[in-house]
Parts: structure tokens; sequence; C-alpha cells
């Protein structure tokens, strides 16, 4: 199949790599240049704008940062919408407000543009490995006619409703992956202040009910202050930005989340936006003039 892919950044890339590698011709496109000529290497073809995919495709997917770029690439000028034939599939894989969701699928259903929100879990790794667990919303039937292209990406991609219905369920991944790394940190570095190594600590419980695939993946990083994204800090501030708003929306209170953004509004301030979510440990580390690693 010949598939448009618009936002080549940390996740694009190796999600398009998948795709060609399952046979797929891929029409790729990135404001930034280094980003396309990467997956031109692989095989991929460049456009130059996302008018310039959806006029060569009926079937395009979208790995942008937020609301506002899915919205610019689909809406916006030289975007999806204006050079897209009725009929076309848009598959938006950001992690963005579910109300956004919905507004895009609204013009997008005015062009007769069918779009579904299938934002995805499982970092880098995971899309390079072609293991992703994607959530879904939109039209079943829609949902139906993409799932073995999805699963070329993914290990997992579960229907969970109408549209915006993906991104609330990435909105709930967000908050328990985001408490879970607060979590570890506060617990590492509970051992090192008491004296205990933290490397064993980790070796010592995850295999127990504490283990998880957030442990097994930044503790090690953690330890060896390797903060190298990954997933950045300010996609999590945006994630849990979109959690606390929706969450007010539909009264829902998420003071735990409350508690966690502020840790992250720190690092931000200190300049480490850009890091990994892993370095949710030197907030840890500031507070107690400690260091979890070695
Ligand atoms: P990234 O910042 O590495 O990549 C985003 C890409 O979009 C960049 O290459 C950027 O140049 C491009 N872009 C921005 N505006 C554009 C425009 N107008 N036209 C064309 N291209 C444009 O981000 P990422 O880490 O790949 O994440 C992408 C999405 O996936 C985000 O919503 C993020 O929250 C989500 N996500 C990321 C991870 C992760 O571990 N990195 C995991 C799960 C979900």
């Amino acid at each position: 199949m010949k598939i448009g892919f618009i936002g080549l950044g940390i996740m694009g890339k190796p999600m398009v790599r998948n795709l060609l590698k399952a046979g797929h011709e891929v029409i790729a496109y990135d404001i930034i240049p280094e980003n396309v000529d990467a997956v031109v290497k692989d095989g991929a073809v460049a456009a130059t704008s996302s008018k310039n995919v959806a006029e060569q495709v009926d079937f395009i997917i979208t790995m942008l940062p937020n609301s506002p770029h899915v919205k610019a690439v689909v809406m916006g000028e030289n975007g999806v919408l204006e050079g897209a034939k009725p009929g076309t599939i848009l598959v938006d894989m950001s992690s963005i407000a579910p109300l956004a969701s919905q507004e895009i699928a609204k013009a997008c259903a005015e062009k007769g543009v069918k779009m579904l929100d299938a934002p995805v879990s499982g970092g880098e790794p995971k899309a390079i490995d072609g293991t992703m667990s994607i959530m879904v919303g939109g039209d079943k039937e829609v949902f139906d006619q993409v799932y073995d292209v999805l699963m070329t990406m993914g290990g997992s991609a579960v229907y969970c409703g109408s549209i915006g219905a993906g991104n609330t369920t990435k909105l709930s991944n967000q908050i328990i992956v985001a408490l879970n790394i607060a979590a570890l940190s506060e617990a590492m570095m509970l051992a090192r202040k008491a004296g205990v190594d933290p490397e064993l600590v980790f070796q010592a419980i995850r295999g127990g009910l504490a283990g998880s695939t957030v442990m097994d993946a930044k503790a090690p990083m953690m330890l060896a202050h390797n903060y190298k994204p990954g997933f950045k800090i300010d996609l999590h501030i945006k994630d849990l930005n979109n959690a606390i708003e929706t969450a007010h929306g539909v009264g829902s209170p998420v003071p735990l989340t409350g508690v966690v953004m502020e840790m992250f509004q720190h690092l931000k301030a200190e300049g480490c936006g850009g890091e990994d979510h892993s370095a949710i440990s030197k907030f840890y580390e500031r507070i107690t003039g400690e260091t979890i690693g070695d």
C-alpha cells in the first residue's frame, strides 16, 4: 500500500522503517529536512509539504508533537485537507487533546476524509521493534480497514470507542507512567539515603509486585545518569497539561498528577525540558543533595 507519513521525529522515523520493511511504499514529510533525508535513505520518497503528501496517497499517518501541530498540518495552509481526495483515511498517531481530535475529525469529515485518533505507548524502543501499544478512537469500520497496517508498527491495536477515545486512553497511560517514574525516583532516593545501594534495590524488587515496564526501562537510566530522550520532559508536560484540562472538564480530580506536574515544571525551569522523563530522579537529587546512581 502507498502510505503518506508526516512527522519524522524520534517515533516517526522507526515507524516509517517498519512500514517499509512490511513492503509498503512511504511518502514522507517533516519540516526538518534531515529527518526526511534519514528515511529517504531507507527507501521512503520525500514530499514537499503535507498537502503534497495528501495529493499522492489515500492513506496518511501523522506523528507530531501536540494538538496545534496536528491542526496546522491537517487544517492549515498547504495542509492535508488542501490536497486530500474524499475517501482518504487519516490516522493521527500523535498524543494530543481528545477535544482537538474531535475538532480535527470534524474538519476532515467536511472534506470527506475519515479520521482515527491512534496514539501509542512504548516509546522509541517499541517503535523500533514494531511492538507499540496502539489505542484507537473513531469509526470501528475504519479501524477494521487499517488494523493490519497498524499491526506492522504495533504489538497490539485496541479499539477504544468514538473519535477522541484513543487520546483519552493515552492520557490515562501518561498519568500512570509519570506517577510510576516519580514513585521509582522517590523510592530509590530513600534507599540511597538509608545506605542501601539503589541498584541492588532494583535487582531485588523488579520481579515482585512493584516491578513494571517503567521500572525496567527507567531505573537503569537513573542509575547511569543517562537522560538522553527517549521521551522528553517537555512532551510529558504537554500530556499532563492535556490530562489535567480534560480531567477538570469532566469533573475528575487528578491530585497526584498535579504534584508530578510541578516536579516536571521545576526541571523545565532548570533547563532539563529536552531530557528524558526519567530525569524526575534529578528533582529528588536536588532536594536531597544525594545522587541515585554512583
Ligand atoms: P519529536 O519531537 O521527536 O518529533 C516530532 C516531529 O514532528 C519532528 O520531527 C518535527 O519536525 C515534526 N513536525 C512538527 N511540526 C511539523 C509540521 N508542521 N509539519 C511537519 N512536521 C512537523 O517527537 P516524538 O518523540 O517523535 O513524539 C511524537 C508524538 O508521539 C508526540 O505526540 C509524543 O507525545 C508521542 N509519543 C512519543 C513517545 C516517545 O517515547 N518519544 C512515546 C509515545 C508517544
